[in-house]
Order: C-alpha cells, then structure tokens, then sequence
C-alpha cells in the first residue's frame, strides 16, 4: 500500500513543530503535491529589481533547482511545480513572442493562475517590458491571477528603489494595486533578497488548496510569525549578559558576543533567518558576524532599520535601562550571590566541624 499524504498531514508537519515545521524537505513537497488537483500556471513578472530574488530561488537546495523543474510534477499533469508559463528573466522565447505567453496564461483554462512579482512598480515611463509599461502589464494580470506573491522585499514593500531619494516613485505591489483600484490580497514574501524556502513552501501550499494565514503586513505566520531578537537568537544570552562584539566580524570562536552593538535590527525583525538560515541552511547575517538590517520589515532600508551599521536609539531597554547596565548588573548580581552562598557554606560548615 502506497503511502497517502493528505492536506492534514501537510498542515499538521507544518503545525507540529512551531516555525521549524516549516523545515520541510522535498520528500514532504513531492507527496504533498500528489493532493494537488491540477498543474498551477505561473506568471513571473520583474519591476524596478536587481534580480537578486531570482539567483535566490534558482539557489534552493532541497528540493534543487533540477527538482523543481523537472522531477517534482504537480497532481496527475506532469509538469513541474514552478516552470512558469512566462518569466522575463529566464525564457526560451523572447521578443513579441515571449509577450504572447502572457496571454496564454491569462487564457489558462483551469483558472489556477499564480502572478509572482518581484520587484517595486514605477510612476509610468521608468520600466517597459515588451513595449509596454510595466504598471499596465502588472495591473491586465493581477486581474487575472487567482493568487498573487509578492518575492522579496521590494515588491512587497518597495524596498531598496523605494529609499529615502527615490525620484521613481517606487512602490509595493500592494499599494500599487491599491491605488488603481484592484482589491486583491497580496502574499508578501519580503527579504532582500526573498527566501527560496519562502516561495517554494508557499507556492507548495497554495497548490494543494492551504493559504497560508498571514500577519498584518501580508506575510505568512509561517516565516515571519517570530520575533528575531525575542525568540531564535543564538546570540541572545551574550545580549542579555551585555556581552557585545564592538567591530564587524570582532570576534574569535569562543569569545562570541551579540552583534546590538553593531547596528544589530534584530529586535525588530520578524523573520525565522536564525532557524531556518541560508545558502543551504548553513548560516545567516548575523552569524557571520554582520547586523541584521531587518530587511523583512516595512521599512526597510530606511526608518528604525536604518543606518544599517549604527546602534538602535535606544531599544531594546529593560525596565529602562540599556543591555549592558543589565548585563554588568546580573553579573554583579551573580558574583555577590556567588559570594554570599560561599559565605553561608563556610559558616555551616565551621558550626558542623
Ligand atoms: S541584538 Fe541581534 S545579535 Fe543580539 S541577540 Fe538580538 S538579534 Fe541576536
Ligand atoms: S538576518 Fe536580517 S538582514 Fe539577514 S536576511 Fe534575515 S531579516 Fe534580512
């Protein structure tokens, strides 16, 4: 009897284990996929971007980028998870031909159509793909998309093109859309750049019928349901000791300390990078010995994430008083609790002998 993998199973792998559970493999992916009715046509569209979320999702390691496009097939049609039916950056078809694969997919007729849009949309005139703007282009298919993910903070939230001096009038997907009067949700998939996990596991989910519940900002719980700081740290008890690194990468093995000192954005980052890591899972910003920017936030790269390099004004305190006071305190704590104990078991011990 072969093994059946039901939405349940899906839901509950992903529910057992908190934000871990989203740790899921291929082997969960491809039995997961079997529930999936039909194939997903997908159309993969690129505003004001450096396509640096493209080299991240061409990076996904299990499943790798060769599963994706040939071995893991969606239900009974045989064709892959995301091989999209248009995407500008990688097309074996290009000029007005290219164009006319977005109105096959507009076309599609099972009416499962997934918009994924990566990069900030421009006032008129700043980006034209095939001969047309780009605003035009992205508001003929949000229409037509049944669901739409933004990958990466700059179409989720305008990102580096939407910065403090930006004459482009950069902006979200979401706000975008909003402004020319389409009411539809928008999956935000923010980091710079975007999570392959996050795109994959979601596009997962959609396809066998789970959305994935998301916080007020459009991201799914799954990735973004945890605070950086509060929660994943690793580095978090050199924190709450005061024990800082002063220098970028100031640090040996064994005399580690928390990167605040840095311009660490970690307490205000919602995001799993501290479990869930990069480039195969083997590590992060902040491990490396670099701040986080908080680049899965709002907004990102400027307001509270901004200087990346500078200390936050004054967060995180405890009961008013900086880190380190604490820190310094505990450690004094410890050491006139060390010496009381010490004190009281001599004194036990003298009136014993
Ligand atoms: S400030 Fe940054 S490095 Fe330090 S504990 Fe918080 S998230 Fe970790
Ligand atoms: S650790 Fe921070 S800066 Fe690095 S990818 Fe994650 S949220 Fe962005």
């Amino acid at each position: 009897m072969g093994l059946r993998f039901t939405r349940r199973d899906f839901l509950k792998s992903m529910t057992m284990f908190g934000v871990s559970a989203m740790l899921i493999n291929k082997t969960e992916i491809v039995k997961a996929l079997t529930q999936s009715k039909d194939y997903w046509h997908i159309c993969w569209l690129n505003g004001a971007t450096c396509s640096g979320c493209e080299v991240s999702f061409i990076q996904h390691t299990d499943p790798d980028l060769i599963d994706i496009l040939t071995s893991i097939t969606v239900g009974e049609s045989g064709l892959p998870i995301a091989l999209p039916d248009y995407m500008q950056v990688v097309h074996p078809a290009s000029g007005s031909l290219a164009m006319e694969f977005i109105d096959l997919w507009k076309e599609a007729k099972e009416k499962r159509r997934i918009l994924i849009v990566v990069g900030s949309v421009q006032n008129p005139g700043f980006c034209e793909i095939g001969g047309r703007d780009f605003r035009d282009l992205l508001k003929e298919t949000s229409k037509f998309a049944d669901y739409i993910i933004a990958f990466g903070s700059c179409s989720s939230f305008g990102g580096i093109p939407r910065a403090k001096g930006n004459v482009t009038g950069a902006k979200s997907v979401s706000d975008f859309l909003k402004e020319v009067g389409i009411v539809k949700p928008v999956i935000n998939l923010p980091r710079c750049p975007g999570h392959p996990d996050s795109l994959v596991l979601t596009l997962t989910s959609v396809m066998i019928g789970v959305i994935p519940v998301l916080d007020t900002y459009g991201r799914p719980i799954d990735f973004y349901g945890t605070n950086m700081h509060q929660e994943l740290c690793p580095y978090r008890p050199f924190y709450d000791r005061g024990i800082f690194i002063t220098k970028p990468g100031d640090y040996k093995p064994g005399e580690e300390g928390c990167r605040y000192k840095i311009g660490c954005k970690g307490p205000i980052a919602q995001t799993d990078c501290a479990l869930r890591k990069w480039n195969e899972h083997i590590s992060y910003c902040v491990e490396v010995g670099a701040p986080c920017i908080a680049c899965s936030e709002p907004n990102f790269p400027d307001g509270d994430t901004s200087p990346f390099w500078k200390e936050m004004p004054g967060l995180p305190t405890i009961l008013n008083a900086p880190a380190e006071v604490w820190g310094s305190a505990i450690v004094a704590a410890t050491t006139i609790g060390c010496a009381v104990h010490f004190a009281r078991k001599m004194i036990k011990e003298k009136k014993e002998r």
